[in-house]
């Protein structure tokens, strides 16, 4: 028999072999309290990719729970040195919150659990200023965990050879290389007055994480007063900047992740000086909406929605 591959068998490999890189695995899994959407594209060592980043996920949510005793953060909280990957979150952890002039925090543990934002979910209330002034200065990662989970989990999916991908951690986003047609994504920014509809869409050639915070996320009402889970590191209350919700695109997850957090506290005036500050060392873009109806957006890739409820301005 002869070796040649006849043509028309060779057509049907080659076609086979676009369809291949067009497909896509997917799984979902919950994780950090949230509901995670993994996409991945092409290469039939996709499932198995998957199955790692899903791993590297699991792993970060057992490390990173403060309320389980055995994890690195339970540890730590009671007494123990920290591993060297809880080290090295710790320092970098660190180093934003210098840079976000102290408005991101990973000690609010303590006040977290007194309002009843923490890991432990006590009854939420308002505390008062004699136990906020007494509490304890506990390590809480809720403000960057996802986006280490999002950073960790595109690394691994990098490291077992996927090009292209989106993984989704309950509406912050983490995109890995260009769509497999080598287009843009387009991200959509959840509405905060609205969270069924969006803001707008952004435009990206991926490599980065979309993390958005908003006072809207989580919150209780005592006596007519609505109390949400972002406090200010100053007060140990929820944080009155006039930002209902803080959009952060950066290429790297944790200061993503943090920044927005960060931002929420700090109100649009600092945000935008800070993001002026860190051009040369942390770039990122901002969508930022207010309590009166404004939104501001810095980056040129972002569309506001049609028919919005929002007065939108670019700014720099
Ligand atoms: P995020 O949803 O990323 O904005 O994170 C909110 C979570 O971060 C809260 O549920 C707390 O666990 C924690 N947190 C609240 N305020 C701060 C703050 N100022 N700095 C750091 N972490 C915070
Ligand atoms: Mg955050």
């Amino acid at each position: 028999m002869s070796k040649r591959i006849p043509a028309l068998i060779l057509a049907a490999l080659l076609l086979a072999g676009c369809a291949a890189k067009q497909q896509s695995a997917s799984r979902t899994v919950f994780a950090m309290d949230t509901v995670m959407n993994f996409t991945v594209y092409g290469g039939k060592s996709a499932e198995s990719a998957l199955d790692s980043a899903v791993r590297e996920v699991y792993r970060l949510d057992a490390l990173l729970a403060r309320g389980v005793p055995g994890s690195a953060v339970y540890a730590y909280n009671h007494g123990e040195e920290p591993n060297e990957e809880l080290a090295a979150l710790l320092a970098l952890s660190d180093e934003i919150s210098a840079a976000a002039d102290g408005a991101f925090d990973p000690y609010l543990g303590g006040a977290l659990d007194l309002w009843g934002f923490g890991s432990g979910a006590g009854e939420h209330r308002v505390p008062t200023d004699a136990e906020l002034a007494d509490v304890s200065r506990l390590l809480d990662f809720g403000g960057v965990a996802k986006g280490y989970a999002g950073q960790r989990a595109r690394e691994v999916l990098r490291q077992n050879g996927v090009k292209s991908a989106v993984i989704d951690l309950g509406g912050d986003v983490a995109l890995l290389g260009k769509k497999p047609d080598g287009s843009e994504w387009h991200i959509a920014i959840r509405d905060p007055n609205d969270t069924s509809s969006y803001l707008g869409t952004l435009a990206s050639s991926g490599d980065c994480y979309v993390a958005t915070s908003g006072v809207y996320e989580r919150y209780f009402e005592e006596n007519g007063v609505r109390y949400h889970h972002i406090l200010d590191p100053k007060t140990l209350r929820p944080a009155e900047s006039e930002l209902v919700s803080a959009t952060v695109i950066c290429e790297r997850g944790v200061w993503a992740d943090a920044l927005a957090t960060a931002v929420c506290v700090m109100g649009t005036e600092k945000a935008l000086q800070m993001r002026r500050a860190l051009a040369e060392t942390a770039p990122f873009d901002l969508v930022l909406v207010t309590n009166d109806g404004r939104a501001f957006y810095t980056c040129g890739g972002f569309v506001p929605a049609d028919a919005s409820r929002y007065t939108f301005r670019q700014v720099s």
